[in-house]
């Protein structure tokens, strides 16, 4: 129920997509703190988050996405009032869904990334991807900090077993869409 940029998958690395101008933006969804969120404010790794945060970044490499406030926000004029306000409600249902949908899959998403574009009728779109790239996801079969991490932090830690992890991730999301 969440209008996105997804019309069809054409082949298994191809889709087709409704062409969107991306809104320069990493919107970031927590339900757990990890990452820059302990490393910018101490806060406890893991430490459950209720409500979820949303954040709202800069998507600018030279610039090292910086966090925004809602005045920086406004001062860049990324997006108005409006359409920040629509996106935060989308990034939360996202969240609503996905978290559900990875707890029965026995993964814990303890946050992610998305991005979102503005059709060519002004619509505002979730697009680009979600992956284990662009989210954080424990598997909630081990306890051990290291081994139950399944997404990009296992090479941004050089934990290895990558390949692994993120076929244990397709195989339960699988497992679960097929009826
Ligand atoms: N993330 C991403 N692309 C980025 C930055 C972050 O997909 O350029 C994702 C990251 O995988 C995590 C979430 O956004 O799931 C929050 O990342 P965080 O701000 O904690 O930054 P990190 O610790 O990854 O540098």
């Amino acid at each position: 129920g969440i209008p996105n940029h997804f019309i069809a998958q054409v082949a298994p690395n191809q889709m087709h997509i409704r062409r969107v101008e991306i809104i320069p933006l990493e919107v970031v969804v927590r339900n757990r703190a990890a990452g820059s969120l302990c490393r910018q404010t101490g806060l406890p790794l893991g430490l459950e988050l209720n409500p979820p945060l949303v954040e709202f970044y800069l998507k600018n490499d030279a610039l090292g996405d910086p966090l925004l406030t809602g005045d920086r926000l406004r001062l860049l004029q990324i997006a108005t009032d409006e359409e920040v306000a629509q996106i935060t409600q989308m990034a939360l249902a996202v969240n609503t869904h996905l978290s559900r949908f990875f707890a029965e899959c026995g993964i814990t998403l303890v946050d992610f990334k998305l991005e979102f574009g503005r059709s060519q009728r002004g619509e505002i779109l979730l697009a680009d991807e979600i992956s284990p790239d662009s989210c954080r996801l424990w598997n909630q079969e081990e306890t051990d900090p290291e081994k139950r991490i399944l997404d990009k932090d296992r090479f941004r830690q050089d934990l290895g077993a990558i390949e692994e992890a993120y076929a244990l991730v397709m195989q339960r999301v699988l497992a679960h869409s097929i009826p």
